[in-house]
């Protein structure tokens, strides 16, 4: 499954990994993609064409956003008007 990854998707690979766990986390992206292990947070870096060939699906995508996932945001504290 050909699918264009983002950082923070969770997708669902054909082959578990050896803890059992088949899902991952998709933490850097460029030539390779580094997927984290959700469940034994192992992580591994896989060429681009090997992504697509071994992702079965898209299990979940961060909402539609312009702000840099790096950025760290703290949603409980309100801006400060003055
Ligand atoms: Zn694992």
């Amino acid at each position: 499954m050909a699918i264009e990854p983002r950082l923070g998707d969770v997708v669902q690979t054909r082959k578990q990994h050896p803890c059992g766990n088949d899902q991952w986390q998709v933490y850097r992206l460029g030539a390779d993609i580094g997927l984290r292990c959700i469940k034994c947070d192992r992580r591994v870096l896989m060429p681009r064409r090997e992504f697509n060939k071994s992702v079965k699906k898209l299990i979940s995508r961060l909402p539609e956003t312009t702000v840099d996932v790096e950025a760290e945001v703290d949603p409980s504290v309100s801006p400060k008007t003055n």
